[in-house]
Protein backbone atom coordinates (compact mmCIF):
# COMPACT_ATOMS: atom_id res chain seq x y z
CA UNK A 1 0.00 0.00 0.00
CA UNK A 2 1.14 2.82 -1.09
CA UNK A 3 1.46 5.67 2.06
CA UNK A 4 -0.46 8.54 2.12
CA UNK A 5 0.91 11.94 1.70
CA UNK A 6 -0.99 15.62 2.22
CA UNK A 7 -1.53 17.18 -1.68
CA UNK A 8 0.53 20.44 -0.74
CA UNK A 9 3.61 18.10 -0.05
CA UNK A 10 3.22 15.57 -2.87
CA UNK A 11 5.18 17.59 -4.98
CA UNK A 12 8.58 17.68 -2.63
CA UNK A 13 8.53 14.27 -1.47
CA UNK A 14 10.85 11.84 -2.86
CA UNK A 15 9.53 8.39 -3.01
CA UNK A 16 11.94 5.02 -2.69
CA UNK A 17 14.81 7.39 -1.83
CA UNK A 18 17.82 5.26 -1.33
CA UNK A 19 19.24 5.47 2.11
CA UNK A 20 22.89 4.40 0.78
CA UNK A 21 22.83 8.12 -0.62
CA UNK A 22 22.27 9.71 3.09
CA UNK A 23 24.51 7.29 5.14
CA UNK A 24 28.22 7.65 5.81
CA UNK A 25 28.73 4.14 5.29
CA UNK A 26 26.62 4.17 1.75
CA UNK A 27 24.76 1.55 2.13
CA UNK A 28 21.04 0.61 2.78
CA UNK A 29 17.50 0.48 1.61
CA UNK A 30 14.69 2.61 -0.05
CA UNK A 31 12.60 5.14 2.22
CA UNK A 32 9.19 4.78 1.56
CA UNK A 33 9.06 8.49 1.89
CA UNK A 34 12.00 11.18 2.18
CA UNK A 35 10.98 14.73 2.98
CA UNK A 36 13.67 17.71 3.40
CA UNK A 37 11.84 20.58 5.29
CA UNK A 38 12.36 24.21 4.37
CA UNK A 39 12.12 24.90 7.78
CA UNK A 40 10.74 24.36 11.38
CA UNK A 41 6.91 25.72 10.52
CA UNK A 42 7.01 24.08 7.17
CA UNK A 43 8.30 20.75 9.26
CA UNK A 44 5.25 21.42 11.81
CA UNK A 45 2.82 21.44 9.09
CA UNK A 46 4.18 18.29 7.58
CA UNK A 47 3.96 16.41 11.05
CA UNK A 48 0.39 17.30 11.72
CA UNK A 49 -0.39 16.02 8.10
CA UNK A 50 1.09 12.64 8.82
CA UNK A 51 -1.72 9.81 9.36
CA UNK A 52 -1.36 9.31 12.82
CA UNK A 53 0.47 5.60 12.52
CA UNK A 54 3.36 6.25 10.01
CA UNK A 55 6.60 5.43 11.24
CA UNK A 56 9.05 8.31 11.53
CA UNK A 57 12.79 8.32 11.37
CA UNK A 58 14.68 11.65 12.01
CA UNK A 59 18.03 11.84 10.32
CA UNK A 60 20.93 14.46 10.62
CA UNK A 61 24.55 13.17 8.86
CA UNK A 62 23.76 9.71 8.46
CA UNK A 63 26.91 9.08 10.27
CA UNK A 64 25.70 6.69 12.72
CA UNK A 65 23.14 4.66 11.11
CA UNK A 66 22.76 1.23 9.66
CA UNK A 67 19.50 1.23 7.39
CA UNK A 68 18.87 -2.90 5.93
CA UNK A 69 18.47 -3.63 2.58
CA UNK A 70 14.99 -3.87 2.43
CA UNK A 71 14.60 -0.16 3.76
CA UNK A 72 12.22 2.04 5.81
CA UNK A 73 8.78 2.09 6.53
CA UNK A 74 7.16 5.62 6.64
CA UNK A 75 8.72 8.87 6.52
CA UNK A 76 12.52 9.68 7.16
CA UNK A 77 12.97 13.62 7.96
CA UNK A 78 16.39 15.20 6.83
CA UNK A 79 17.21 17.90 9.23
CA UNK A 80 20.25 19.30 7.95
CA UNK A 81 20.13 21.94 5.16
CA UNK A 82 16.98 22.99 7.09
CA UNK A 83 17.37 23.51 10.65
CA UNK A 84 20.90 25.26 10.41
CA UNK A 85 20.63 28.52 12.33
CA UNK A 86 23.82 29.16 14.99
CA UNK A 87 23.69 31.71 17.19
CA UNK A 88 25.41 33.46 20.25
CA UNK A 89 22.62 34.30 22.68
CA UNK A 90 24.18 35.31 25.52
CA UNK A 91 27.78 35.63 26.81
CA UNK A 92 28.06 32.18 27.15
CA UNK A 93 24.68 30.22 25.63
CA UNK A 94 24.55 29.04 21.81
CA UNK A 95 21.61 28.50 20.49
CA UNK A 96 21.72 25.69 17.55
CA UNK A 97 19.36 23.87 15.62
CA UNK A 98 19.05 20.59 14.78
CA UNK A 99 20.81 20.37 11.41
CA UNK A 100 23.88 22.40 12.54
CA UNK A 101 27.40 20.18 11.47
CA UNK A 102 28.91 19.58 14.88
CA UNK A 103 32.38 20.34 13.10
CA UNK A 104 30.27 24.09 12.30
CA UNK A 105 29.77 24.72 16.45
CA UNK A 106 33.75 23.71 16.82
CA UNK A 107 34.55 26.56 14.78
CA UNK A 108 32.18 29.25 15.74
CA UNK A 109 32.86 28.72 19.24
CA UNK A 110 36.54 29.04 18.73
CA UNK A 111 35.45 31.96 16.96
CA UNK A 112 33.10 33.78 19.60
CA UNK A 113 36.23 33.13 22.26
CA UNK A 114 34.11 29.76 23.88
CA UNK A 115 34.99 26.65 24.85
CA UNK A 116 35.61 23.71 25.61
CA UNK A 117 34.01 23.03 22.25
CA UNK A 118 36.64 21.62 20.28
CA UNK A 119 35.41 18.02 20.71
CA UNK A 120 32.53 18.98 17.93
CA UNK A 121 34.90 18.94 15.67
CA UNK A 122 35.75 15.21 15.50
CA UNK A 123 31.66 14.34 15.41
CA UNK A 124 30.84 14.17 11.52
CA UNK A 125 27.04 14.72 12.35
CA UNK A 126 24.35 17.28 13.25
CA UNK A 127 23.40 18.72 16.52
CA UNK A 128 20.19 16.75 16.35
CA UNK A 129 22.32 13.50 16.31
CA UNK A 130 24.62 14.50 18.74
CA UNK A 131 21.72 15.13 21.17
CA UNK A 132 19.83 11.39 20.10
CA UNK A 133 23.45 9.47 20.85
CA UNK A 134 25.01 12.41 23.89
CA UNK A 135 27.93 11.92 21.01
CA UNK A 136 31.36 12.78 22.71
CA UNK A 137 35.19 12.76 21.65
CA UNK A 138 38.38 14.07 22.77
CA UNK A 139 37.06 13.61 26.90
CA UNK A 140 33.88 15.97 25.95
CA UNK A 141 30.35 14.82 25.53
CA UNK A 142 27.08 17.22 24.43
CA UNK A 143 25.08 16.67 27.13
CA UNK A 144 27.36 18.21 29.63
CA UNK A 145 26.68 21.35 27.93
CA UNK A 146 23.21 20.95 27.23
CA UNK A 147 20.77 23.68 28.91
CA UNK A 148 18.05 23.04 26.87
CA UNK A 149 16.36 21.55 24.17
CA UNK A 150 13.21 22.09 21.71
CA UNK A 151 11.46 19.09 20.34
CA UNK A 152 8.82 18.99 18.07
CA UNK A 153 6.50 15.75 18.26
CA UNK A 154 4.26 14.00 16.03
CA UNK A 155 1.49 16.43 16.20
CA UNK A 156 4.25 19.00 15.07
CA UNK A 157 3.68 20.70 18.52
CA UNK A 158 6.85 22.49 19.91
CA UNK A 159 8.24 21.89 23.31
CA UNK A 160 10.91 22.90 25.36
CA UNK A 161 12.42 21.19 28.06
CA UNK A 162 14.82 21.76 30.50
CA UNK A 163 18.40 19.29 30.32
CA UNK A 164 17.42 17.86 33.58
CA UNK A 165 14.31 16.12 32.18
CA UNK A 166 16.31 13.82 30.42
CA UNK A 167 19.16 11.10 31.22
CA UNK A 168 22.41 11.32 29.27
CA UNK A 169 25.03 9.00 30.04
CA UNK A 170 27.41 7.03 27.71
CA UNK A 171 26.28 7.30 23.91
CA UNK A 172 23.02 6.53 25.38
CA UNK A 173 19.91 9.61 26.20
CA UNK A 174 16.88 8.68 28.08
CA UNK A 175 13.68 11.16 26.96
CA UNK A 176 10.97 11.71 29.28
CA UNK A 177 8.57 11.54 26.81
CA UNK A 178 8.49 9.10 23.17
CA UNK A 179 8.40 10.99 19.74
CA UNK A 180 9.61 13.87 20.59
CA UNK A 181 12.69 14.98 17.82
CA UNK A 182 15.12 17.34 18.89
CA UNK A 183 14.84 21.03 16.78
CA UNK A 184 17.21 22.93 18.54
CA UNK A 185 19.24 23.37 21.85
CA UNK A 186 20.66 26.05 23.73
CA UNK A 187 24.52 24.85 24.94
CA UNK A 188 26.32 26.54 27.79
CA UNK A 189 30.34 26.83 27.46
CA UNK A 190 32.78 28.93 29.37
CA UNK A 191 34.46 32.09 28.19
CA UNK A 192 38.07 30.83 26.41
CA UNK A 193 39.43 33.71 24.93
CA UNK A 194 42.42 31.80 23.76
CA UNK A 195 40.57 28.79 22.14
CA UNK A 196 41.90 28.36 18.52
CA UNK A 197 42.12 25.92 15.45
CA UNK A 198 45.77 24.62 16.47
CA UNK A 199 44.49 22.85 18.76
CA UNK A 200 41.30 21.40 16.79
CA UNK A 201 43.92 20.89 13.73
CA UNK A 202 45.74 18.63 16.59
CA UNK A 203 43.04 16.52 18.17
CA UNK A 204 42.10 16.15 14.27
CA UNK A 205 45.31 14.94 12.85
CA UNK A 206 46.02 12.56 16.49
CA UNK A 207 42.70 10.94 15.13
CA UNK A 208 43.55 10.66 11.66
CA UNK A 209 47.02 8.65 12.89
CA UNK A 210 44.68 5.71 14.70
CA UNK A 211 41.14 6.23 12.33
CA UNK A 212 40.41 5.17 8.81
CA UNK A 213 39.02 8.40 8.52
CA UNK A 214 38.06 9.37 4.95
CA UNK A 215 37.09 5.89 4.04
CA UNK A 216 33.34 4.64 4.35
CA UNK A 217 32.78 3.93 8.18
CA UNK A 218 30.18 4.88 11.01
CA UNK A 219 32.73 5.60 13.48
CA UNK A 220 33.27 3.42 16.04
CA UNK A 221 30.27 0.58 15.46
CA UNK A 222 30.48 -0.71 19.49
CA UNK A 223 30.36 1.35 22.48
CA UNK A 224 33.24 0.35 25.08
CA UNK A 225 32.29 -2.36 28.03
CA UNK A 226 32.71 -0.71 31.41
CA UNK A 227 36.64 -0.98 32.23
CA UNK A 228 37.40 -1.63 28.28
CA UNK A 229 37.69 -0.72 25.01
CA UNK A 230 35.78 -2.61 22.28
CA UNK A 231 38.51 -2.44 19.55
CA UNK A 232 41.45 -4.20 22.15
CA UNK A 233 39.23 -7.31 22.43
CA UNK A 234 37.77 -7.18 18.66
CA UNK A 235 42.01 -6.96 18.04
CA UNK A 236 42.58 -9.41 20.62
CA UNK A 237 40.24 -11.65 18.90
CA UNK A 238 42.24 -11.56 15.70
CA UNK A 239 39.37 -9.92 13.74
CA UNK A 240 41.17 -6.80 11.92
CA UNK A 241 40.45 -7.52 8.42
CA UNK A 242 37.63 -9.98 8.88
CA UNK A 243 36.02 -9.59 5.72
CA UNK A 244 32.36 -10.73 4.62
CA UNK A 245 31.35 -9.11 0.87
CA UNK A 246 32.47 -5.53 0.38
CA UNK A 247 32.75 -5.05 4.01
CA UNK A 248 35.99 -5.57 6.68
CA UNK A 249 37.24 -4.88 9.90
CA UNK A 250 39.62 -2.24 9.51
CA UNK A 251 43.03 -3.02 10.03
CA UNK A 252 44.10 0.03 11.35
CA UNK A 253 41.16 0.45 13.85
CA UNK A 254 39.25 -2.98 15.17
CA UNK A 255 36.10 -0.72 16.21
CA UNK A 256 35.78 0.69 12.79
CA UNK A 257 34.08 -1.42 9.44
CA UNK A 258 34.44 -0.18 6.32
CA UNK A 259 32.54 -0.69 3.32
CA UNK A 260 34.90 -1.11 0.39
CA UNK A 261 32.65 0.05 -2.06
CA UNK A 262 29.50 -2.72 -2.65
CA UNK A 263 29.28 -3.86 0.57
CA UNK A 264 25.48 -4.19 1.10
CA UNK A 265 23.65 -3.29 4.83
CA UNK A 266 23.25 -7.31 5.01
CA UNK A 267 26.90 -7.78 4.81
CA UNK A 268 27.85 -5.12 7.34
CA UNK A 269 25.16 -6.21 9.68
CA UNK A 270 26.76 -9.82 9.41
CA UNK A 271 30.02 -8.84 10.27
CA UNK A 272 29.12 -7.00 13.57
CA UNK A 273 27.11 -10.28 14.05
CA UNK A 274 30.08 -12.36 13.82
CA UNK A 275 32.10 -9.73 15.70
CA UNK A 276 29.72 -10.07 18.70
CA UNK A 277 30.03 -13.77 18.46
CA UNK A 278 33.78 -14.02 18.55
CA UNK A 279 34.32 -11.92 21.19
CA UNK A 280 31.61 -13.09 23.60
CA UNK A 281 33.21 -16.68 22.45
CA UNK A 282 36.70 -15.82 23.62
CA UNK A 283 36.24 -12.64 25.99
CA UNK A 284 32.62 -13.24 27.87
CA UNK A 285 31.75 -9.51 26.92
CA UNK A 286 28.87 -9.22 24.42
CA UNK A 287 29.82 -6.53 22.43
CA UNK A 288 26.93 -3.69 22.07
CA UNK A 289 26.35 -1.64 19.07
CA UNK A 290 26.88 1.88 19.39
CA UNK A 291 25.46 2.29 15.82
CA UNK A 292 21.45 2.51 15.36
CA UNK A 293 20.08 -0.36 12.92
CA UNK A 294 16.97 0.43 11.70
CA UNK A 295 14.75 -0.75 8.50
CA UNK A 296 13.69 -3.91 7.01
CA UNK A 297 16.00 -7.23 6.17
CA UNK A 298 15.93 -7.61 2.26
C1 LIG B 1 34.37 8.78 10.79
C2 LIG B 1 33.41 8.87 11.94
C3 LIG B 1 33.86 9.22 13.20
C4 LIG B 1 32.98 9.32 14.29
N1 LIG B 1 33.46 9.68 15.49
C5 LIG B 1 32.61 9.82 16.55
C6 LIG B 1 33.08 10.23 17.84
O1 LIG B 1 34.24 10.51 18.04
N2 LIG B 1 32.17 10.33 18.84
C7 LIG B 1 30.86 10.05 18.68
O2 LIG B 1 30.08 10.18 19.62
N3 LIG B 1 30.39 9.65 17.46
C8 LIG B 1 31.22 9.52 16.41
N4 LIG B 1 30.74 9.11 15.19
C9 LIG B 1 29.32 8.71 15.06
C10 LIG B 1 28.37 9.84 14.67
O3 LIG B 1 29.04 10.89 13.97
C11 LIG B 1 27.64 10.43 15.88
O4 LIG B 1 26.87 9.43 16.54
C12 LIG B 1 26.71 11.57 15.48
O5 LIG B 1 26.23 12.20 16.64
C13 LIG B 1 25.54 11.15 14.62
O6 LIG B 1 24.94 12.34 14.11
P1 LIG B 1 24.11 12.32 12.76
O7 LIG B 1 23.56 13.67 12.54
O8 LIG B 1 24.92 11.77 11.64
O9 LIG B 1 22.95 11.30 13.16
P2 LIG B 1 22.28 10.17 12.27
O10 LIG B 1 23.29 9.10 11.98
O11 LIG B 1 21.59 10.77 11.12
O12 LIG B 1 21.22 9.59 13.32
C14 LIG B 1 21.67 8.91 14.49
C15 LIG B 1 20.47 8.69 15.42
O13 LIG B 1 20.03 9.95 15.89
C16 LIG B 1 18.65 10.13 15.58
N5 LIG B 1 18.44 11.56 15.27
C17 LIG B 1 19.07 12.30 14.32
N6 LIG B 1 18.62 13.57 14.35
C18 LIG B 1 17.68 13.63 15.34
C19 LIG B 1 16.86 14.67 15.85
N7 LIG B 1 16.89 15.90 15.36
N8 LIG B 1 16.01 14.39 16.88
C20 LIG B 1 15.96 13.13 17.39
N9 LIG B 1 16.72 12.10 16.93
C21 LIG B 1 17.57 12.34 15.93
C22 LIG B 1 18.41 9.25 14.37
O14 LIG B 1 17.04 8.92 14.24
C23 LIG B 1 19.29 8.06 14.71
O15 LIG B 1 18.63 7.22 15.62
C24 LIG B 1 31.61 9.03 14.09
C25 LIG B 1 31.15 8.69 12.81
C26 LIG B 1 32.03 8.61 11.74
C27 LIG B 1 31.50 8.27 10.38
Amino acid sequence: MIMAVAPEFMPRVRRNEPMSRHTSWHAGGPAEVYFEPRDRTDLASFLRALPRDTAILWLGLGSNLLVRDGGLRGVVIATSGALERLERVSETTVYAEAGVACARIARQCIKWGLGPAEFFAGIPGTVGGALAMNAGAFGGETWTHVVEVETLDRRGRQHTRAAGEYTASYRHVRAPVEEEWFVATKLTFERRPQANEVEVKALLARRKASQPIGEWSCGSVFMNPPGDHAARLIEDAGLKGARIGDASVSVKHANFIINHGNARAADLEGLIHYVQEAVERQHGVRLDTEVRIVGEPD
